[in-house]
């Protein structure tokens, strides 16, 4: 067994401090913007590892660098993850401590990670989380939205048809209570993905974007999404690093967008009673005061499904 208290234990005990550290894969959680908010924890395993696997090096060094450890590093990062992750585990069955970090939060979440765990543990390897910030977590707990029942869903896909039909599956989801969806996402992207957010779920969906987390100029911003929206189209610039929320709960989706048949089921109904593809589109669209390249591409999406 390894990790938390045994029954009967104080949970905040600190029972490995003063103890060497035992060998196994120890997955580090670092900061994602303020460097307060590594642990105590982690500042002891990452000194008192063997070896320190890095999504990028140099960034790393600088936390290092900051908090006076020397540790020696080396990559460890998507483009070698399988090939390193061999050599890491073939030093973890030698007894090594070998501790995870990505450039911010916790491995494993939409980094590095998880996938040498899962190798270390199928080879009997002990593996320790240590805890710490995460961009996803952080935002849910103060984005006002319910925190309940959540989904993680990483990075929104980057093509806009893609993204709708991501969004299209969410709002299809049937569910009775309140969930909350959360997206990392760029500042190249959040147009476009909240365009898409209103496109599918309509424009008073309740969305909140996280910025800049734990850093100066963290900021919130919470409302519907056609009102986010106009924020951020009115902005000079976007920039930061930003978590993007929306709120599952099925009484804040649109009514007119949920209720509403899709596009493609109109189109259909129409080329049923003899109206040609070009003519069904191009009444649709009208119908629902979209664009005909809007409703085209819609439709083609619809038809490779
Ligand atoms: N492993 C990290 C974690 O535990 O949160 C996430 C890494 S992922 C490659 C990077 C994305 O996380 C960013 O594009 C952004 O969406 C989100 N993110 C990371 N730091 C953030 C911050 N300080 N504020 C808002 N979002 C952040």
């Amino acid at each position: 067994m390894t990790g938390g208290p045994t029954p009967g234990e104080a949970p905040f005990e600190n029972q490995h401090a003063e103890k060497p550290l035992a060998p196994g894969l120890y997955l580090v959680a670092t900061p994602i913007g303020n460097l307060e908010d590594i642990t105590l924890r982690a500042l002891r395993v990452l000194r008192s590892a063997d070896r320190i696997a890095c999504e990028d090096t140099r960034q790393t060094a600088k936390l290092l660098g900051h908090f006076g450890i020397r540790t020696p590093t080396v990559s460890y990062h998507a483009h070698n993850e399988t090939s390193r992750a061999t050599v890491l585990i073939e030093a973890l069955k030698s007894g090594a401590r070998i501790a995870i970090v990505s450039d911010a939060g916790m491995p494993g979440i939409a980094d590095p990670g998880a996938a040498i765990a899962a190798e270390a543990i199928a080879a009997g390897i002990a593996v320790y989380p240590i805890p710490g910030a995460n961009a996803a977590l952080s935002a849910l707990i103060a984005s006002g939205l319910p925190a309940d029942r959540f989904t993680f869903h990483g990075f929104l896909p980057s093509k806009e048809g893609q993204r709708r039909t991501v969004l299209e599956a969410l709002r299809n989801e049937a569910t009775t209570t309140p969930i909350t969806h959360i997206f990392y996402e760029t500042p190249h992207r959040i147009l476009g993905a909240l365009e898409d957010i209103i496109a599918t779920f309509g424009p008073t969906q309740r969305v909140v974007i996280a910025r800049e987390l734990t850093k100066l100029h963290e900021e919130f911003s919470r409302g519907t999404a056609a009102e986010l929206l106009a924020d951020y189209t009115k902005r000079p610039s976007i920039r930061g690093e930003m978590v993007l929320l929306l709120d599952g709960t099925p009484c804040t989706a649109s009514a007119e967008n949920t209720s509403a048949p899709n596009l493609a089921a109109e189109v259909q109904a129409l080329m049923v009673s003899g109206v040609t593809e070009k003519d069904a589109l191009k009444q649709v669209a009208k119908d629902r005061g979209i664009g005909k390249s809007e409703a085209y591409r819609e439709w083609q999406r619809t038809k490779k499904r």
